[in-house]
């Protein structure tokens, strides 16, 4: 499998063409969607808007729901081959001292791999991929594809969105005090948390900060900060740095930590299919970033949208149900990840909580477990 994919067609070869599916966004979800799409023998083109490799702010904590679903579709080796981190505790701050709380089934590997090489398998089971073209889905059904000023348009049987949270590029006025706007950077690893594979994780009332080892031995920071932090404060790396510092580990970000960020983290909600449209990952539906199960997610659903993606192509927009089969598969999760956000949108709650668990270790697993729900966690030590 070759590790950095390229374009495989250009411009002018993708208006001559005829395609069963245009997936739209080669991060996680689109690339196995555009993977299964191609195996099953269709025509696909996946269509991303930048290049290769591209860092993303993400915890990049996959968890056992990732590598099950990878198993599954036959990329069960991929993290292995990619060296990712077994994760091993999350170390919870909620003021000085953490909850610890031991994890299984858990990896660490960064956004630039991880996306590369999903995107390397789709083109290697056989879809075209075209690189640094913004595409946009149109209400016909034809989708337009610019590159380089230029612009063309495709039509296809289907098309799967596969575009992630609508992002902005730069804080937007309007954005409410208590709107949440992510941003990472990537570190060296001063503490030593990549040898035990520790994830640390700091609630704060301005926001919450996750740290995890990748699989090359940086940490990845990764921030869902408060819209009126941000504003008060000269930038992100203010806020990142006074939140760290609520667990005494500023000393993670240094004087030239470079912080990007992905501005509005915002719950929409949208019609999963609509005409020959089939929405996955998080342009399906917004998942709280501390649950940890965007990945999880993205990867579930660009597997599961492919039986009606395949049914759309051979026997029309009718046959497809990917509304029904979305439903089903996320009953119960976007509820529990909005009660997850709204906890941990009040730090006192959780303080609460991270103590209580320490006085009545009764409390403990049911408590921790539902903050880190997607952790799957075993209590293993306590102390607050
Ligand atoms: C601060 C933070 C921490 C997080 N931590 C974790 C974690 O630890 N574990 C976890 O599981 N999840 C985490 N997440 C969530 C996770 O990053 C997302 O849920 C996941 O990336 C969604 O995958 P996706 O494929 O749906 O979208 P994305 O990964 O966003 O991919 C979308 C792709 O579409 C491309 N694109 C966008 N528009 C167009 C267009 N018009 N034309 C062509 N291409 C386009 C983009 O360039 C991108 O490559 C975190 C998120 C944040 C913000």
């Amino acid at each position: 499998m070759s590790e950095t994919p390229v374009s495989t067609i250009d411009l002018d070869a993708i208006r001559t063409d005829s395609w069963d599916a245009v997936v739209v966004g080669a991060g996680l979800a689109g690339s196995i969607a555009a993977r299964g799409l191609a195996l099953e023998g269709h025509r696909v083109l996946l269509v991303e808007r930048t290049g290769f490799p591209r860092p993303k702010v993400c915890g990049c904590c996959l968890s056992s729901l990732a590598t099950r679903t990878l198993e599954s579709v036959g990329l069960g080796e991929l993290l292995a081959d990619c060296g990712a981190r077994s994760l091993e505790e999350v170390h919870l701050f909620a003021g000085s001292r953490p909850a610890r709380v031991s994890i299984k089934g858990v990896f660490g590997l960064s956004r630039e791999v991880l996306d590369a090489r999903l995107a390397a398998a789709a083109v290697d089971a056989g879809a075209e991929l075209l690189l640094n073209a913004r595409a946009s889905a149109e209400a016909d059904g034809s989708v337009s594809v610019l590159l380089d000023g230029r612009s063309v348009t495709v039509r296809a049987s289907t098309v799967v969105l596969a575009s992630g949270l609508r992002s902005h590029d730069r804080l937007e006025p309007e954005l409410r005090d208590r709107s949440l706007v992510g941003v990472g950077a990537l570190v060296p690893d001063p503490l030593g948390l990549h040898p035990d594979g520790v994830v640390g994780m700091v609630v704060d009332r301005e926001g919450y900060v996750g740290i995890a080892p990748l699989e090359d031995g940086r940490l990845t920071i990764a921030s869902a900060i408060r819209a009126d932090a941000l504003k008060r404060s000269s930038g992100s790396r203010d806020v990142v740095t006074r939140i760290l510092a609520k667990a005494g580990l500023e000393r993670l970000v240094g004087e030239t930590t470079r912080f990007t960020g992905v501005p509005a983290l915002r719950r929409h909600r949208v019609s999963v299919q609509d005409n020959r449209l089939l929405a996955i990952g998080d342009a399906a539906g917004f998942v709280e970033p501390i649950t940890g199960e965007g990945m999880s997610w993205a990867i579930a659903t660009g597997a599961a949208v492919v039986p009606s993606a395949s049914a759309m192509i051979n026997d029309g927009p009718a046959r497809a149900n990917w509304q029904g089969a979305y439903r089903r598969m996320m009953r119960g999760r976007h509820l529990r990840c909005a009660l997850v956000g709204t906890c941990i949108g009040r730090p006192r709650l959780v303080r609460s909580a991270v103590i209580a668990s320490s006085i009545l270790p009764v409390v403990r697993a049911p408590v921790l477990s539902g903050l880190l729900g997607r952790f799957d966690p075993s209590i293993k030590e306590t102390t607050a």
